[in-house]
């Protein structure tokens, strides 16, 4: 859903025109005591696409004494998160230097701005009309909150902004002509990088030798697998390619890091029967790029052969959850490449991280979570709950985004210095029983004072 934010001072009528353009359909998602505001976000379905509402002056109110700083926050948080900002101003008593202060932050972005001159009550009123254009908003609309007047018209201004925006919270899925996924199929040597890009692009290995290599350490491959494109850089593929198969690949840590940030996503290799030091200093430069990732268990053949395949594959999974405690969102796919065995689940696990990372909860449901586990886990907030007030959770929205693209939520507070790690990983894990976001990190970031 894409969001319209409402910014302005108090007292120009952000509540009431809020409400007008929620309707009745009014979802309380901010309903704890000690808040002032008990409405952050609501729906408006009267509009073609519907969107979703937000009043960003229930940020301002909690950051008590410093006045600036609750302007500056709640416009800060309109350009993270709207897809288009309603400015409000008051008809009836002009532009004040507040306004001027906003206008200038609001102008920095690139995104549709409607200045909204509220309280137009009466044909007098309208004399302040060209005042406001020297705040120097192209799209200037007029409004009666109270009296319901200029709302359908606010309401339609706005779809067709919406109508123009890109989708970004909603990403479409991958088309056709979308560029095919970039795998890195990474792993210390021996691992069976080789052997796997070898088990996979089989009988399409003459199209390999005609490939340029993108860089010194790596050679992409266009490979395709069910009917998708993908291109596998593959950082094995030099020294195949030079036929010295026997000679010992020797760790470049610079290397895997040019692959990795080159790729959408990585294919950690692991050798099954023996997880090494190795392999978590492959994954720990995953994880200081954020990189999406799944962690392939090669050599499945060679683990505990003799036992039954449920009970290897339970314990073989135990042991690299634990091997790779610091990832717990990677997914795990034992294969084996000398075998030809399970290649296809590589592909699934992908498509999985792919789909669930374009399918992220709205803004409303990122919410609701957000406010349980405050509700449910208090303590873990910090010492001082008191005092603390954790308002709103939002996804942050980039121009952009990265096929795979990994998400970047920021918490409003009344302050920033009282937010526990803890409290972010608990948030985290419960975020992640909701929105199965397999194999992609979160960044996480707070806004507040202090
Ligand atoms: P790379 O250095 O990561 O490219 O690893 P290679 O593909 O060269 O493989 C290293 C060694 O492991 C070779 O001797 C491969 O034959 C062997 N190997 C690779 N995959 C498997 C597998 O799934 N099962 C078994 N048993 N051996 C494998």
């Amino acid at each position: 859903t894409k969001i319209v934010a409402i910014v302005g001072r108090p007292n120009v009528g952000k509540s009431a025109l809020f409400n007008r353009l929620a309707g009745k359909n009014i979802a309380i998602v901010h309903d704890r005591p000690g808040v002032t505001r008990d409405r952050l976000i609501a729906s408006c379905r009267k509009a073609e696409p519907p969107f979703d509402i937000m009043d960003t002056g229930g940020i301002g109110e909690t950051i008590e004494d410093d006045f600036n700083l609750q302007v500056k926050a709640e416009a800060t948080l309109a350009l993270d998160v709207a897809d288009v900002i309603l400015f409000v101003v008051d008809g009836f008593q002009g532009v004040t230097p507040v306004d001027l202060e906003l206008a200038k932050t609001l102008r920095q972005s690139t995104k549709p701005l409607i200045l909204v001159v509220n309280k137009m009550d009466s044909e007098k009123r309208k004399q302040h009309g060209s005042e406001f254009s020297k705040l120097g908003f192209k799209e200037i609309h007029e409004t009666s909150a109270a009296h319901g007047h200029g709302i359908t018209e606010l309401i339609a201004t706005v779809g067709k902004h919406l109508n123009s925006v890109p989708a970004k919270a909603t990403r479409p899925p991958r088309t056709a002509t979308a560029p095919p996924l970039k795998l890195a199929i990474i792993g210390r040597p021996n691992a069976g990088k080789s052997s796997l890009v070898n088990a996979l692009i089989g009988d399409q290995r003459t199209i390999v030798s005609d490939i340029a290599g993108t860089t010194r350490d790596s050679i992409d491959i266009p490979y395709e697998h069910d009917g998708k494109a993908y291109t596998l850089i593959d950082t094995a593929g030099l020294r195949r390619k030079a036929k010295i198969h026997d000679a010992v690949e020797t760790f470049s840590a610079q290397q895997a890091t040019r692959s990795i940030k080159r790729a959408d996503l990585c294919v950690l290799l692991v050798d099954a029967s023996g997880m090494t030091m190795q392999d978590r200093k492959v994954a720990q430069i995953v994880v200081e790029l954020q990189k999406p990732c799944i962690i392939v268990l090669n050599k499945f053949d060679l683990y505990h052969p003799g036992a039954k395949l449920k009970d290897r594959k339970e314990e073989l999974l135990e042991t690299a959850r634990r091997e790779f405690f610091f990832m717990p969102h990677a997914p795990m796919i034992p294969i084996s490449a000398k075998e030809g065995q399970y290649l296809d689940k590589i592909f699934n696990a992908v498509e999985r991280v792919h789909h669930g990372a374009q399918n992220p909860p709205g803004t409303g449901a990122l919410n609701r979570i957000l406010h349980k586990v405050i509700d449910t886990s208090p303590a873990a907030l910090g010492r001082t709950g008191k005092s603390f007030n954790l308002l709103y959770a939002s996804f942050i929205k980039e121009d952009n985004p990265a096929p795979i693209p990994v998400p970047h939520i920021v918490l409003f507070a009344n302050r920033v210095d009282k937010l526990q790690d803890s409290f972010l990983r608990h948030l985290e894990s419960v975020l992640r029983k909701t929105w199965p976001a397999e194999g992609i990190p979160m960044r996480w970031s707070i806004r507040g004072k202090g």
